[in-house]
């Protein structure tokens, strides 16, 4: 194995450490009992079955469903491909129509992007400037075609929280499904599919101190929603979804999500705390702009942009030392600034210099006063030898 020198990790956004009392919980279950939860003649079997089942149970009382609605997956990416793809295919009959926001996850664009290539019409809504849907916005893009919406809970770029509430009512006004990629906000910010009037809902184990390869999708029953598999084979979980059921993956997010029931109040008050050093720290910073809107958003991961300077640069400068996302993504020939932030409106020199830093449940304040010295000291330094002029006193404005 390659070593690295390993920098403070502050990109939860990307992936959270596995919580130790999760792996404790998975082991057994990937060493001695090793059954394949399908078998049902034997005790091997039969055991599995029930610690799959007791998970499905923890994963939805987390969002208030009934354990019979929640269906396994590979994770949020395969949960957002068969909640809009199958809910597509289910429905042409009744419309072709869908609807989403710019600023959603590759996840969902490219599910919506190759449905145009099927034939069907979608909608990119622009956002406001803060990130926000606009309500107004989305029933005006209804028509009368329109079968579903998708809106994610939580944006894994900005943090900010849309109001899935309101996007729901709507949505059952309009007899339209709304679907929701709650991959960022398990654990963060309360789920109700009642209250939220929520008909698919995407789940991802990662984000959320579980293991990689293993997320859940939500499937209302009551009013129904169909949807076409898009997996063949065995039949398992309802036919929706077949493929053996991967026991020890999912006892894990079982675990890591009663985990997060358990300690949300406590994990939001310990990010708070840390949201609140980080903004101290580089306020006084010239030319920092808080990306996302200031206040309705989750406290674990605040996006900048810091005029003057190129996003590349200040990551070689501040790697070795802290383990932070770009708002930029390599495509093969260029460098482009994320879709979230040019979707915001942000020019694209200020896309182009931001940072993402995300923190959770193991994060100290140690780690973010090291992370921050060393950041501001790398902006400081840039912003000296840039030609381009630093704008004094732009200040945090979330907007
Ligand atoms: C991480 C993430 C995904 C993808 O989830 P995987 O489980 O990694 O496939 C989808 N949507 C959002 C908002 C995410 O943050």
């Amino acid at each position: 194995m390659p070593s690295f020198n390993r920098p403070i990790y502050l990109d939860y956004a990307a992936t959270t450490p596995v919580d130790p009392r999760v792996v404790q919980a998975m082991v057994p279950w990937l060493a001695e009992h090793f059954g394949n939860p399908a078998s049902n003649t034997h005790a091997w079997g039969w055991e599995a079955e029930e610690a799959v089942e007791q998970a499905r149970s923890h994963v939805a009382a987390l969002i208030g469903a009934q354990a019979r609605d929640v269906v396994w997956t590979s994770g949020a990416t395969e949960s957002n491909n068969l909640a809009i793809t199958g809910a597509a295919l289910a429905y042409q009959d009744k419309g072709r129509h869908l609807i989403t926001l710019k600023t959603e996850h590759k996840a969902v664009l490219d599910t919506m992007r190759a449905l145009e290539q099927q034939g069907f019409a979608v909608t990119f809504l622009d956002v406001q400037p803060n990130g926000l849907v606009d309500l107004s916005a989305l029933q005006a893009a209804m028509r009368p075609d329109t079968i579903l919406v998708s809106v994610m809970a939580v944006n894994n770029e900005i943090g900010v929280v849309h109001d899935s509430a309101a996007i729901g009512q709507l949505c059952r006004q309009q007899g339209v499904l709304f679907h929701v990629d709650a991959a960022q906000a398990t654990g963060k910010v309360a789920l109700d599919v009642q209250a939220m009037q929520v008909d698919l809902m995407s789940l991802a184990s990662h984000k959320t101190y579980g293991p990689k390869g293993i997320g859940a999708l939500y499937v209302r029953r009551q009013p129904r929603v169909r949807l076409q598999a898009q997996m063949h084979g065995g039949g398992h979980e309802r036919g929706l979804r077949s493929g053996t059921l991967p026991t020890h993956q999912i006892v894990g997010m079982g675990e890591a999500f009663r985990l997060a029931q358990l300690e949300m109040a406590h994990d939001n008050a310990h990010a708070r705390q840390l949201q609140q050093q980080v903004l101290a720290g580089l306020a006084d910073v010239p030319g920092v702009v808080l990306n996302g809107d200031a206040t309705q958003r989750v406290p674990h991961n605040l996006n900048f942009s810091f005029a003057g300077i190129e996003g590349e640069a200040l990551m070689t400068r501040v790697s070795d030392t802290v383990a932070l996302s770009s708002g930029s993504a390599c495509t093969s020939a260029s460098i482009e600034p994320s879709h979230v932030l040019q979707a915001l409106g942000r020019s694209h020199p200020l896309a182009h210099s931001s940072l993402r830093i995300s923190y959770g449940r193991f994060s100290t304040e140690a780690d973010i006063a090291q992370a921050l010295a060393c950041i501001r000291s790398a902006v400081l330094a840039l912003q000296a030898i840039s030609p381009l002029a630093v704008p004094a006193g732009l200040g945090f404005v979330g907007r």
